[in-house]
């Protein structure tokens, strides 16, 4: 199933899934389902809202526009450097752990949405990546176990400010990555079960229909179990959980001349399976 999350005309935020047929209203065909995708997650009931979206009844929605899938995530986790053709590209030792850092859920936004450069830096750059949802809650979660601990997958763009990433006291990423605007995801959160080898899917960033950068999650260095378990020593994972996975190469800031957004700029991430993600930046 594509969970999504979407807004009415009339303002109001609810769940939904996207169908053949067009985006189905979740909480208008079945009403003991709770209003948000994470609580849906929470509440083990992603199956119910599978039935709601096949049923004959299903009520469609007839003009809406998407938000992020996740709209209220607990937590939004961001691994660094961990495609290996992207660190053989950088000259980067390949990292032996996971390099973490994280945004706020102030820098979440929906398809379509509007990235805001802001006037404070001279080089936001561009990163597609996979993004992990997390379906149940857990800690110290065993290798062997921690898939079960994903419920889906989304399309995800680590918009970063490397001035702010790179150049700031104490090497500390967080800034650079978490400006409003600075974590898309979209355009829907597509069920595992959908998803036939996460582990082998195409990903790509087209720039004003160019594309600069193309590769496989074959070349993940840290597979979704390897950070699950890794990340669930440390805090509990939670439903809903958003956990961005890394960047292949060919970001603008590497490029000879570099490469950064600018107003005006469409930014298209796309992944085999789950879908483009489209957003245009705007002066901030
Ligand atoms: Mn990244």
């Amino acid at each position: 199933m594509r969970l999504v999350t979407f807004q009415t005309t009339d303002g109001s935020v609810r769940p939904g899934a996207m169908a053949s047929s067009g985006i189905v209203d979740l909480v208008a065909t079945d009403a003991t389902l709770p209003g948000s995708v994470r609580e849906i997650l929470a509440a083990n009931l992603v199956a119910r809202a599978a039935a709601a979206a096949a049923s004959p009844k299903a009520v469609h929605v007839a003009s809406a526009k998407l938000l992020a899938p996740v709209l209220d995530p607990d937590k939004i986790i961001c691994i660094g450097l961990n495609y290996r053709d992207h660190a053989i590209e950088s000259g980067m030792a390949i990292p032996k752990e996971p390099i973490v850092f994280s945004k706020f859920n102030t820098a979440l936004v929906g398809p379509e949405a509007e990235i805001r450069l802001p006037a404070v830096s001279q080089s936001v750059d561009y990163e597609a990546e996979l993004v992990a949802v997390i379906g149940r809650e857990g800690r110290d979660i065993a290798l062997a176990e921690a898939m079960q601990y994903v419920a889906g997958y989304t399309v995800g763009h680590d918009v970063s400010a490397r001035d702010w990433q790179l150049q700031k006291e104490g090497k500390q990423w967080l800034l650079g990555k978490t400006f409003d605007t600075f974590a898309p995801i979209g355009p829907a959160l597509v069920t595992a079960d959908e998803v036939h080898d996460v582990h082998r899917l195409g990903i790509r960033l087209r720039l004003n229909g160019r594309t600069m950068q193309e590769s496989t999650t074959e070349q993940l260095i840290f597979r979704i179990d390897q950070i699950v378990a890794y990340l669930s020593q440390v805090m509990t994972l939670r439903p809903g959980d958003l956990i961005f996975t890394g960047t292949p190469p060919g970001v603008g800031f590497a490029r000879k001349p570099p490469v950064f957004l600018k107003p005006g700029d469409v930014c298209e991430v796309e992944i085999d399976g789950l879908g483009c993600l489209r957003n245009t930046c705007v002066a901030g």
